[in-house]
């Protein structure tokens, strides 16, 4: 396609609709189609990037290949499009305003006042298109974060005005609103999606497309009332009801032919097929499962599941390729003690330890694991899972009683985990870990061989700490192998005891390029591991 296409997705009303997963849904249609897309976001606060966010604020953080901290937003678009996104994926009105005052400072303003307009606008725009410059895209699909009428969105909400008269057809702004139902009155209510509409009205921007989140499906009644009062086509108003999986999205807008509609009002062909023949499989094996594989998941955030977002969206693919429903309990890792952890512990069929950061809750992860490796329960350590695993080995196996990592007890005897080397004179927080792909070489006689069947890998990273090498012969001695370590560092990345049945941990996240047509090898084992397990019962 000659000129790259860009379609806007703002929200309205309240925040969590969805916005993501209809972008992303979206890119998948339109992807089906033959088109190239990516979708990038663009979150209104003042961080440079989520990194040095707690979980609590937004959830789990994101990495890309190329190494950037981002939303969890573009896990979605991964897991949808099955295509990497990268750094420029993912910016923030701090990477912004960072940027334009590091102009100012340089003198780039030739003494101008620097503004709001044009100036942050004109960094937002530059910023939008990147992407779209590289040539590689058709469409671009911009998802811009948090709600129409904030304060912080003014200046997105006026660049994306400023862009639809530039780019004239091959802009299309999509707002996605909500439509309650009151039960009192037995009634669903368009009011605040008319309100919504009229704000983005107001700031100058007509949306071509409305999705209107609901509980329940709406008559088409409602949708004509919406269109009427909002300015858009009849079948520009489309519904996206509550589904069980956010995998089924995709569908509702196909069957509502929202892809044909986009490609109308881009003046584009309606061409090639919507093939979505291996979704609709996973979809299919999602509902049709019976039988259930059951995996605790430890970790001390699980109040929020949303910290461990791509976990469990791993899982749960890895689950429903073996078709087999997902029964993920949470275990919080804070009140895991030896006294409980067998009434908690013992119904699974595999154990995922959690990544992670700090001393709290970390005790409970020991407790875990020493009784996943005495009950031979299949055990995925993932990251900080995996330093624990190799903590409570050296302590429980290799008698090191006070083996620790010195992200927890710096004056520990026995430094098991270590800062790496290039992170001790570090004084930024932010975006300062070992972050991105790196390569890592395979033993060949491994699970993790037998995982990926590779003995060459790529997988993210997000950490400070690592395995101390100093005692990898004595790991290695005593029955925990380090089958995988990077080529060019010798940083140790995967360490596994073959005498259990699958005991296994990574310091790289492979949580990060699993996806729905691709689950991530590792994933796949460990759930064939914990079936295993099951039938053994
Ligand atoms: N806190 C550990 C480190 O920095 C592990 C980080 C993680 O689990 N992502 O090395």
């Amino acid at each position: 396609m000659a000129e790259t296409k860009y379609i806007f997705v703002t929200g309205g009303v309240v925040s969590s609709l969805g916005k993501g997963i209809v972008a992303a849904s979206l890119g998948k249609l339109l992807q089906t189609r033959g088109y190239k897309v990516t979708i990038q976001k663009f979150d209104p606060y003042i961080n440079i990037d989520p990194g040095t966010l707690n979980p609590y604020e937004h959830g789990e953080c994101y990495v890309t290949e190329d190494g950037r901290e981002t939303d969890l937003d573009l896990g979605h678009y991964e897991r949808f499009l099955n295509i990497p996104t990268s750094k420029a994926n993912n910016i923030t009105t701090g990477r912004i305003y960072q940027n334009v005052i590091n102009k100012e400072r340089k003198g780039d303003f030739l003494g101008k006042t620097v503004q709001v307009v044009p100036h942050i606008t004109d960094e937002i725009k530059r910023n939008i298109k990147i992407l779209g410059k590289t040539g590689k895209y058709d469409f671009v699909i911009t998802e811009i974060g948090g709600t129409v009428g904030d304060i912080e969105s003014l200046p997105y909400i006026e660049s994306v005005r400023q862009l639809r008269w530039e780019l004239g057809k091959n802009c299309l702004c999509i707002h996605l609103t909500y439509v309650p139902y009151i039960a009192a009155a037995k009634e669903v209510k368009t009011k605040p999606t008319q309100h919504s509409v009229k704000l983005l009205q107001e700031q100058g921007i007509q949306p071509n497309i409305l999705v209107l989140r609901t509980e329940k499906e709406l008559s088409k009644a409602i949708c004509r009332k919406v269109a009427l009062f909002c300015n858009v086509d009849e079948d520009a108003v489309i519904q996206s009801y509550d589904v069980p999986s956010i995998y089924e999205v995709p569908m509702i807008l196909a069957e509502q032919g929202m892809d044909k509609i986009i490609l109308q009002k881009m003046d584009l062909p309606v061409t090639g097929t919507l093939d979505l023949t291996r979704w609709k499989e996973f979809l299919n094996n999602m509902k049709t499962a019976t039988e259930t594989v059951t995996i605790g998941l430890v970790g001390k955030y699980v109040e929020l599941p949303d910290a461990y977002k791509s976990i469990n969206e791993s899982l749960f693919q890895a689950a429903t390729y073996h078709r087999r429903k997902l029964d993920l309990r949470y275990i919080h890792s804070e009140k895991l003690t030896e006294k409980n952890a067998g009434e908690l512990l013992s119904g699974l069929d595999g154990i995922l330890i959690a990544p992670g950061f700090g001393q709290r809750g970390i005790e409970g992860k020991f407790v875990a694991l020493k009784y996943a490796r005495e009950h031979n329960i299949p055990t995925f350590g993932v990251c900080l899972g995996m330093q624990c695993m190799v903590i409570e080995y050296a302590r429980n196996v290799l008698g090191l009683a006070d083996a620790n990592s010195t992200e927890m007890d710096s004056h520990t005897p026995h430094k098991i985990i270590d800062l790496m080397e290039e992170q001790k004179n570090l004084t930024v927080m932010g975006g300062s870990m070992r972050l991105g792909a790196y390569e890592c070489q395979v033993t060949k006689d491994s699970k993790a061989y037998a995982a990926y069947q590779s003995e060459r890998i790529k997988e993210r990273h997000r950490h400070r700490y690592e395995l101390n090498n100093e005692y990898k012969d004595l790991l290695e001695k005593n029955g925990m192998q380090c089958t995988g370590i990077n080529p060019d560092t010798g940083l140790i990345e995967i360490v596994e005891v073959p005498a259990l049945t699958w005991y296994l941990g990574t310091q790289f996240h492979p949580e990060y390029n699993s996806t729905v047509v691709n689950p991530n090898p590792l994933f796949l084992s460990f759930i064939q591991a914990a079936i295993d397990q099951q039938n053994k019962k």
